[in-house]
């Protein structure tokens, strides 16, 4: 017994760095203890981390890792010390798990990650020595305990201030309708999802820079993780006869841009491998919400306005983005008729519910699936 309990608090010691003040866990030490290969790729700081058809991707400085595929986010970023990283303890246990065999047990005891082969961890408790249940972890369910939520939902009326946008009959300004319709969107949100947050790129008549929309969301993402962009246009055209709504995702073509260039090398290197990974998943999901919210406008606005499909789009708002992300053009006020429809409340708020069904439809869809894994 002495021998059992010598061998359990080595684990401890082992596991947990004492420097840091929140729990992180060598990733050196789970590599060693798995006998896992590992490839390092100097230019972003990636650690691939692989046995047999199973890999991780550890990126420094990032709030999520990488596991068999999916992404998945930690409570605080990876970190490294003299050239090691360190990961969160919600993570280490996530690798643990998907590396390890069906017979390895996982559980926390005063904040420590414990891990062995089941026989310690079973006298144990049977002992009374480990509170069991809910701290106890049971066999590894890496697929089956995976929760994949949407944190945040960027709404972002387009132009604002000193840019008005496109100005249309009767002096109709694009800024104004989009901002009204916005923060429409923004109230059925709030209520439907207390638990998200929702941010706004302007809730006024301001003038924000792209650039500056963009670092919102990116800031959103790495602070809260998975993040849904939308902005919210309205259409000009110069013949007075065009009319109706579109929805803008990003161009299949354009979608190995959207990362760093610096990050990318010719050479098939990790940052290659994890970028594309992204980036298809990224596409995936802009195209799927751009789908749900055109069919949903035209199940609300279809009776009087055209549709006019999904398209994609090169030059977008965020193009360097790593979120799904769409632009919707709400209408044309170029045409007389739209753009007397576009000053009416109760009209706007069609259009708000069109683009909040739609968005429902995604996030239901997205959380069901664990991100559209299954
Ligand atoms: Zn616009």
């Amino acid at each position: 017994m002495i021998k059992r309990r010598l061998f359990i608090t080595l684990f401890i010691s082992i596991f947990h760095i004492c420097a840091l003040d929140r729990a992180y866990y060598s990733v050196n030490r789970i590599i060693s203890f798995l006998k896992l290969d590992t490839e390092f790729n100097n230019i972003n700081s990636a650690l691939l981390i692989k046995k047999l058809d199973k890999t991780v991707y550890i990126s420094n400085f990032t709030n999520y890792v990488i596991i068999g595929g999916e992404k998945f986010f930690l409570n605080d970023f990876v970190t490294s010390e003299m050239g090691q990283f360190f990961i969160p303890v919600d993570g280490a246990i996530e690798i643990l798990k998907y590396f390890s065999k069906d017979n390895y047990l996982f559980y926390l005891s005063e904040g420590d990650l414990v891990f062995d082969d089941g026989e310690n961890v079973k006298n144990a408790v049977e002992k009374n020595e480990f509170p069991p249940d809910d701290l106890f972890e049971k066999k590894s369910t890496y697929k089956d305990d995976k929760v994949k939520k949407i944190r945040a939902i960027i709404i972002d009326p387009g132009h604002g201030g000193k840019d008005p946008g496109s100005v249309g009959y009767n002096g109709l300004k694009e800024k104004d309708v989009v901002l009204s319709t916005a923060l429409i969107l923004q109230k059925k949100i709030k209520d439907k999802y207390p638990d998200k947050t929702i941010i706004m790129t302007r809730d006024r008549d301001v003038f924000i820079p792209l650039e500056e929309r963009a670092n919102i969301a990116n800031r959103t993402y790495e602070k809260l993780g998975e993040t849904i962009f939308i902005s919210i246009h309205v259409n000009s055209s110069r013949s007075s006869k065009s009319y109706g709504f579109e929805t803008w995702h990003l161009n299949a073509d354009y979608k190995r841009d959207i990362l760093n260039k610096e990050s990318i090398s010719d050479d098939k290197s990790v940052a290659n491998i994890v970028n594309a990974m992204m980036i298809e998943e990224i596409y995936k999901e802009s195209k799927e919400l751009a789908k749900n919210i055109q069919d949903k406008l035209e199940e609300r606005i279809g009776y009087v306005s055209k549709n006019r499909g999904i398209k994609e789009e090169k030059y977008f708002v965020i193009k360097k983005s790593v979120m799904p992300a769409v632009l919707v053009e709400i209408g044309f006020n170029s045409n007389k008729y739209e753009a007397i429809r576009l000053t009416n409340y109760s009209y706007l708020n069609k259009i708000a519910a069109g683009i909040f069904d739609g968005l429902i439809k995604f996030i239901s869809d997205y959380e069901k699936t664990k991100g559209f894994t299954e």
